[in-house]
């Protein structure tokens, strides 16, 4: 029995150390299994990609594929999956925040139960500021609401999984990844193991309220297109309710010979419209742009340097 473990790095030099010793300790302590580590250097700027190839030279489990650039934790995920060879496939993060400790447990469930993988997801967001944790459980609620893809509050990408699912994940290609929704998407029996969460052992998080902000707007545009049903539904309305108007100030004119009056409402109505309309035309070009970039067919990562001999591009 095999197990690979996906390493997603950016920028992670300080917290690698730490994790590499971690989840050694927890390899030599599951001596029936064989294992794989798979870390992907996400174009580091600092000392990641030398302290990976530092941890290759000593220990044949370790491959590093490098990118070229930084491609998005998407991508390196992306990139293990297709290089990923285990009988059983885990992604982690580099900063303990998925604790290796867990993997025992994990392993187990799938060899005794009647599962394909085991996700975990966090009970408390105990440590994250509270602004945070408000948009986070906003953006699962409206996510779950309009999409028919079940997307779990808390979940995160530390999940073990079975090759049959691994190989159903590799055929998503697209490039518009959404990990949480793609889990969801394939389907599968899953375990859930619930963990409190705990904090980063060193470095600091990749991820700014807007970068977690723009990700959120892709995960409900690349699993759901209620957004355009909402346009058009919007649009519906708008029209019934200016066709009523049409025939109010028909009648009045009618009846009381109207003189013009009304210039401020009509500028406020035009502008109301105006706006609604771009609004609309917002969320298509939203969806237009996600196919632009996914008809150019280009290249999820491109690798720079890498240990492994087979890998796939
Ligand atoms: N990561 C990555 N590419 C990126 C951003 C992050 O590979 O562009 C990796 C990062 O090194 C870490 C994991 O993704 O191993 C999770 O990132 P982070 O801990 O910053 O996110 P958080 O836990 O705060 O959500
Ligand atoms: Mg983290």
């Amino acid at each position: 029995m095999k197990i690979s473990i996906i390493v997603p790095c950016y920028n992670e030099e300080e917290a690698l150390p730490a994790f590499y010793e971690e989840l050694s300790s927890v390899a030599s302590s599951m001596d029936k299994y064989e294992f794989e580590m798979l870390f992907i250097d996400d174009g580091s700027k600092d000392n990641t990609l030398p302290i990976l190839q530092e941890f290759a030279k000593n220990d044949e489990r370790v491959k590093y594929i490098a990118f070229s650039r930084n491609f998005g934790k998407e991508a390196a995920m992306y990139a293990g999956f297709c290089n990923s060879s285990g009988d059983y496939t885990a992604v982690m993060d580099a900063d303990m925040q998925d604790p290796p400790s867990l993997l025992p447990e994990m392993v187990k469930i799938l060899e005794e139960g009647d599962y394909d993988s085991v996700a975990t997801r966090r009970s408390t967001r105990k440590g994250e500021p509270k602004i945070r944790s408000f948009f986070a459980r906003l953006f699962y609620k409206i996510m779950n609401k309009i999409s028919n893809t079940n997307v779990v509050d808390g979940a995160r990408d530390f999940r073990l999984m079975k090759r049959e699912m691994v190989d159903a994940i590799v055929s998503m290609c697209e490039v518009n990844r959404f990990s949480k929704g793609i889990f969801g998407w394939i389907g599968f029996k899953t375990y859930w193991l619930s963990y409190e969460n705990v904090e980063r052992v060193a470095g600091k998080t990749k991820w700014s309220f807007w970068k977690l902000f723009k990700y959120s707007l892709d995960g409900i545009t690349n699993f759901s297109s209620t957004p355009l049903k909402i346009s058009s539904v919007m649009g519906f309305v708008f029209t019934l309710i200016s066709l009523v108007m049409l025939i109010f100030v028909f009648v009045r004119a009618l009846i009381f010979q109207d003189p013009v009056q009304g210039w401020p409402s009509l500028v406020c109505i035009i502008l109301f419209i105006g706006g609604i309309q771009l609004f609309c035309i917002g969320i298509i070009g939203q969806y237009i742009s996600k196919m632009y970039i996914e008809t150019k067919k280009r290249p999820h990562y491109i690798v720079a340097k890498t240990n492994k001999d087979d890998i796939v591009k």
